[in-house]
C-alpha cells in the first residue's frame, strides 16, 4: 500500500462533481486500500478521492476512536444519501485539505446510506452520531462541497486565505 497525497483547498479538483464507479477493478480496490492507509496515517476519520486528485465516486472512512474498539474500516463506492432524520445536530468539523481549521456545521442527525462495497456488493445502512456527520462530510466531497461551504462567506474567506499562505509556504519547502 501507498500513502497518497493530499490536496489542500483551494485546489479545482476539490470543486468538481466526481464520475460514478461503474465497475470495480484492481487499480480502484487498491486505491481504496491506500486511501485507508492514507488516513490512518494523517490521521483522519474519513477520506474522499477527489482529495487524493482523483474525481471518482469513492470514500473510505472509520469513525471508531483510539481506544474504543476494534478499527470498523468502510469503503464506499457511489455512496448515496436515500433518507435522513428530521432531527439534525451539530459537530465541530473539520478536514484533510483543510488542516488545523474546525467550524460547527449543522446536519441531519441520522442518514440511511447505499453503496457498493469493495466486493462489488450493495450495502445499506443507517448512521447517526459522529459517523452520520463524517460519512455526510465524505459525500459532499464528491459533489465538490466542502465543510466551509456552509460557514457564512466572511468566515470562509478568511479560512480560504489562511490555506493559500499554507500552500505558498509549502511550495517553497
Ligand atoms: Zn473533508
Amino acid at each position: 500500500m501507498t500513502l497518497r497525497s493530499i490536496l489542500i483547498h483551494p485546489d479545482p479538483r476539490l470543486k468538481k462533481v466526481c464520475d460514478p464507479v461503474p465497475d470495480l477493478s484492481d487499480e480502484l480496490r487498491t486505491l481504496a486500500d491506500d486511501m485507508l492507509q492514507t488516513m490512518y496515517d494523517a490521521p483522519g476519520i474519513g477520506l474522499a478521492a477527489p482529495q487524493v486528485g482523483i474525481t471518482r465516486r469513492l470514500i473510505v472512512l472509520d469513525c471508531v476512536r483510539d481506544g474504543e474498539g476494534e478499527p470498523r474500516p468502510l469503503v464506499m463506492f457511489n455512496p448515496e444519501v436515500i433518507a435522513e432524520s428530521e432531527e439534525s445536530s451539530v459537530y465541530e468539523e473539520g478536514c484533510l485539505s483543510i488542516p488545523e481549521q474546525y467550524a460547527e456545521v449543522e446536519r441531519p442527525a441520522e442518514v440511511t446510506v447505499r453503496w457498493m462495497d469493495r466486493d462489488g456488493a450493495a450495502r445499506q445502512e443507517d448512521f447517526n452520531g459522529l459517523w452520520a456527520t463524517c460519512v455526510q462530510h465524505e459525500i459532499d466531497h464528491l459533489n465538490g462541497v466542502l465543510f466551509i461551504d456552509y460557514l457564512r462567506p466572511l468566515k470562509r474567506q478568511m479560512i480560504t486565505r489562511k490555506m493559500q499562505k499554507l500552500k505558498r509556504e509549502l511550495a517553497r519547502g
